[in-house]
């Protein structure tokens, strides 16, 4: 009939949507929008377009968007948080995403404008987007300076809190007693593995530009004594001893000549037993895994690497000595896979 001829498909409506959705998201959360109606306020239009220094136009069209896109609620007394912004939006919440999403608004929205080029050069666009010839990733691109450096290790920081406990849990570690997380960042991780196993060392490995500033990430009132702090570079300084390494999001940053090295002195410092946790998004061979699939394109826009297969990864580990591979896919951000040193 006429009406389902003229129906536009709703699933190329949402696509056709989706990056205004995210801006006006992100947008929101680099206003503190979501800040500003913490707890229980309700404001008009114009006290929030006053505290945020913005048009009163311009934001009523902001929040309105926001509340058709569920983040915000509008009643008589004016506009205030829903539950979902106020546990994941709000920046200071527990769980808070505002690092990744300020990582997503200002470092790979811009990348991604580049898309075109990035699919038809197959590489990534950091030179068109911030206008500059990035040879060292982490270097010149997210630590050039202090700003990019610590909104890189928020975004990281954030992300991992949401997932740690997931990853942490996806297989009984208890066996290992002391771990050393390669490219941990700020010790997210570590922080969820020693309260999970009260046997369990941890030393976070990373940059030395990383581990100068990680002492505002950590929590207050905890122990964190089994969490040790170690500066270097993995690919040419020495690595610390462990009976369980961890590689989180750090292969898919690479190339495959890099993971080889990377991968095998990994395994050199390996002894039978010893074991390795990868954290990574899976691809699915049915191509049902949106996100991991995404993630790739994101992968290519930014880094040299990408994200693999189970089959893949499978291969990897087998190639450096690593048997007995076993995947969860957990569906959610992070899948893990646990392998041992033969
Ligand atoms: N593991 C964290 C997570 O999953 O949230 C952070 C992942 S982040 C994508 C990659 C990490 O690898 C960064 O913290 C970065 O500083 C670190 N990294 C990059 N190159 C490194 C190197 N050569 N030596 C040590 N760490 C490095």
């Amino acid at each position: 009939d006429m009406e389902s001829l003229t129906k536009f498909p709703s699933t190329l409506v949402e696509l056709l949507d989706g990056f205004k959705a995210s801006k006006a998201m992100f947008v929101a959360c680099k206003l503190k929008v979501f800040d500003l109606l913490k707890g229980k306020a309700h404001l008009k239009a114009k006290d929030v377009a006053d505290h945020i220094s913005a048009s009163v136009c311009g934001t009523e069209r902001l929040l309105d968007s926001c509340t058709a896109l569920q983040l915000l609620k509008k009643t008589n007394q004016g506009y205030s948080n829903t539950g979902l912004a106020e546990k994941y939006l709000v920046s200071d919440s527990e769980y808070s995403l505002h690092g990744y999403i300020m990582h997503a608004n200002d470092h790979v929205w811009p990348l991604f404008t580049h898309l075109e080029s990035a699919v038809k050069e197959g590489t990534n666009q950091n030179h068109r987007a911030f206008g500059k010839n990035v040879q060292d990733l982490f270097q010149d691109s997210y630590y050039h300076s202090m700003e990019t450096k610590l909104r890189f290790m928020n975004a990281m920081h954030s992300i991992m809190k949401l997932t740690a406990r997931d990853v942490a849990t996806a297989f009984d570690l208890s066996r290992f007693r002391s771990a050393c997380d390669l490219g941990g960042c700020t010790g997210t991780l570590a922080q969820v593995l020693i309260q999970e196993y009260p046997n369990l060392k941890v030393t976070v490995f990373d940059l030395p530009d990383v581990i100068e500033n990680v002492s505002g990430f950590q929590p207050t009132g905890q122990d964190t004594s089994r969490i040790t702090f170690t500066s270097g570079d993995f690919f040419k300084d020495n690595i610390p001893e462990a009976d369980l390494y961890i590689l989180s999001r750090v292969l898919h940053d690479w190339p495959d000549d890099k993971i080889d090295a990377l991968l095998s002195k990994i395994s050199d410092l390996c002894t039978p037993g010893s074991g390795l946790l990868l954290n990574e998004m899976v691809l699915d061979d049915k191509n049902r895994n949106r996100s991991a699939w995404l993630q790739s394109l994101n992968m290519l826009v930014q880094t040299e690497g990408k994200e693999r297969s189970s089959y893949e990864y499978r291969c990897l580990l087998e190639q450096h000595g690593f048997r007995n591979v076993k995947i969860v896919q957990t569906g959610s951000l992070l899948d893990t896979i646990l392998c041992t040193k033969c």
